[in-house]
């Protein structure tokens, strides 16, 4: 089966994932995408979520927190804001991000104006990243 090469890099951790995948699927801030191999060129951003690898007749999760995608027929480089694989995600971790997020979330939704000191943005990526990582390692949601 035809393979395309994917690179996963973050600031933190340098390379995080290098592997002849069969797809990727990812969700851009333009919708999902389907990645196979001799792609046309593309430049996108994508959104905290939990990328699905296909490859070897199998499948397998990676979490991105948001960052840049290049596609080329031959590769996909990922530059990732953050970027983790299911054995290096600490799911307390990822739990307590969780509900501090739902609570800023919540918070802000149910009243506002009492709430101006909240970024609604920030927490709801922040809540974003946290179910992405959860979702990665089968977590059911709270
Ligand atoms: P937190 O609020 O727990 O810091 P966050 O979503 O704000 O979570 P990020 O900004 O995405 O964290 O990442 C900062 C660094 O911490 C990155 O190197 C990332 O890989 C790492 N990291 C964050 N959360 C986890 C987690 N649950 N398990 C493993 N590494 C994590």
């Amino acid at each position: 089966m035809a393979t395309i090469l994917l690179e996963v890099a973050t600031p933190d951790k340098g390379e995080v994932f290098s592997k002849d995948i069969n797809m990727l699927i990812v969700r851009s801030i333009c919708g999902e995408l389907g990645i196979l191999p001799k792609h046309a060129r593309l430049l996108t951003e994508l959104i905290p979520h939990a990328m699905r690898i296909k490859v070897d007749g199998g499948e397998n999760q990676l979490f991105v927190g948001g960052g840049f995608m290049e596609v080329t027929p031959e590769k996909i480089t990922i530059l990732a804001d953050s970027a983790e694989s299911p054995d290096n995600i600490d799911v307390e971790r990822a739990k307590a991000a969780y509900k501090r997020a739902e609570e800023r979330v919540t918070a802000y939704k149910t009243a506002p104006k009492s709430h101006e000191e909240i970024d609604i943005v920030r927490a709801e990526t922040a809540l974003a990243r946290a179910k992405a990582r959860l979702i990665v390692k089968g977590v059911p949601i709270p």
